[in-house]
């Protein structure tokens, strides 16, 4: 049952639409006079359908053999029982084939025939056949457009899927610089300073019983080496942290209360689709908005609030002060304002700024679109 709706989301009315297509033939078969025609008819109209399913998965030479097949299927019934739409399952297939060569040989040549049978009855003039003509001129120009907008839409999706995918490797290469300049950094640092301490231990300990007090210097300078390399340390993994919204905030609450400026945080809803990037961009800004309040504002209130929303989270700064600079200079006159808005529309975000009553500044970040993807699998 599931397996049955999931099939509907994906292809809408449209299979109500082919089956309507599917029934059609048989109609126009039972319109015709004599029995051996009808025979035909039906046995014309399985074959056809039986070859399509082949068709879609043909390669090579046999893609051209049950093409040639449908299109003389197709010219075969326009003639016999003047049923023209065919040509709309022949468009659709024709418009799925991959390679160029096949898909504008076998293209054209759908089109032409389609065309000859068409005039080839209009000759003949069956009443019939004339008083579908709205119909037939529609089925020939879907003949003409439909391959083509089948085969540019799919090459779209061929390209976005390529694009994703060279998205993906550029994040993965990103990762791989990241770790390749940790292990420099570690290399760099802690291994010289371990081998350091290794050498001046092992001096330490030759020296002991012959020189105490020598070796008592080694040992004081093997602490000193480990306490630096503890320090190196700290300072490689706080560079790699980057900045967490909750220590951001701490710190805003800090640098407000020094400058006696009231601060009131509201968490609407806390962000739980940002990402680690957006995450520290975000922090960055506000870090920024907050210096803003206290060096230009004159306030004596601050208030923060975050809010997740269903696409994007949404912050804002606002301040009691008087706005000290004029609306046309908002991003001319210093850099932080400016860096704040580029950061953001780097993410595909924005940022807003209303000095109507005091400042408030309101940003916007999209979630990360990976973590909405694995919500909506889920
Ligand atoms: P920088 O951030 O590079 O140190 P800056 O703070 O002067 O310099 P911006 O952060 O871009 O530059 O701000 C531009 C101007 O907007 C400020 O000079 C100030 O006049 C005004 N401004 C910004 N935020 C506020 C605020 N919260 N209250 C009042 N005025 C503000
Ligand atoms: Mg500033």
């Amino acid at each position: 049952m599931k397996k049955y709706f999931k099939f509907q989301k994906l292809s809408g009315i449209s299979p109500y639409i082919w089956t309507i297509f599917f029934i059609l033939p048989f109609y126009f078969i039972f319109k015709s006079s004599s029995t051996f025609v009808m025979v035909a008819g039906v046995i014309f109209t399985l074959v056809f359908f039986g070859a399509y399913r082949f068709a879609f998965v043909a390669k090579g030479w046999p893609l051209y053999l049950w093409a040639f097949l449908l299109i003389g299927i197709s010219t075969g019934s326009v003639m016999l029982f003047s049923y023209i739409y065919f040509a709309f399952f022949i468009a659709y297939f024709i418009g799925h084939i991959r390679e160029k060569v096949p898909f504008y040989i076998l293209y054209y040549i759908h089109i032409i025939s389609a065309a000859i049978a068409v005039n080839f009855s209009l000759v003949l003039k069956k009443g019939w056949f004339l008083t579908q003509i709205p119909f037939i001129v529609i089925t020939l120009i879907s003949a003409i457009l439909l391959p083509l907008s089948i085969r540019s839409r799919k090459e779209r999706e061929r390209l976005e899927e390529k694009l994703e995918y060279a998205n993906e490797r550029i994040a993965d290469l990103v990762k791989l610089e990241e770790r390749q300049r940790i292990a420099r950094d570690l290399h760099d640092t802690l291994g010289q300073k371990l081998s350091l301490i290794g050498l001046k231990s092992d001096l330490a300990r030759k020296l002991i019983y012959k020189d105490p007090e020598q070796a008592r210097a080694e040992l004081k300078s093997v602490q000193q080496t480990a306490r630096t390399s503890l320090n190196e340390v700290r300072q490689i993994v706080s560079s790699m942290k980057g900045i967490r919204l909750k220590d951001e905030l701490g710190n805003v609450r800090q640098i407000l209360e020094a400058a006696g400026i009231d601060f009131v945080y509201e968490e609407k809803e806390a962000p739980k689709n940002i990402s680690l990037l957006n995450e520290n961009i975000v922090s960055m800004c506000i870090k920024e908005a907050v210096t803003n309040v206290v060096k230009h504002s004159g306030a004596k209130f601050c208030r923060i609030t975050i809010q997740q929303l269903s696409k994007e989270v949404v912050i804002t700064v606002e301040d009691d002060g008087s706005f000290q600079c004029r609306e046309d200079r908002f991003f001319s006159k210093g850099h932080g304002l400016l860096g704040m808005r580029e950061r953001l529309e780097f993410a595909n975000g924005s940022l807003a700024i209303d000095t109507a009553a005091g400042t408030k500044l309101t940003m916007r970040i999209p979630n990360d679109s990976k973590s909405k993807e694995k919500d909506g699998g889920r």
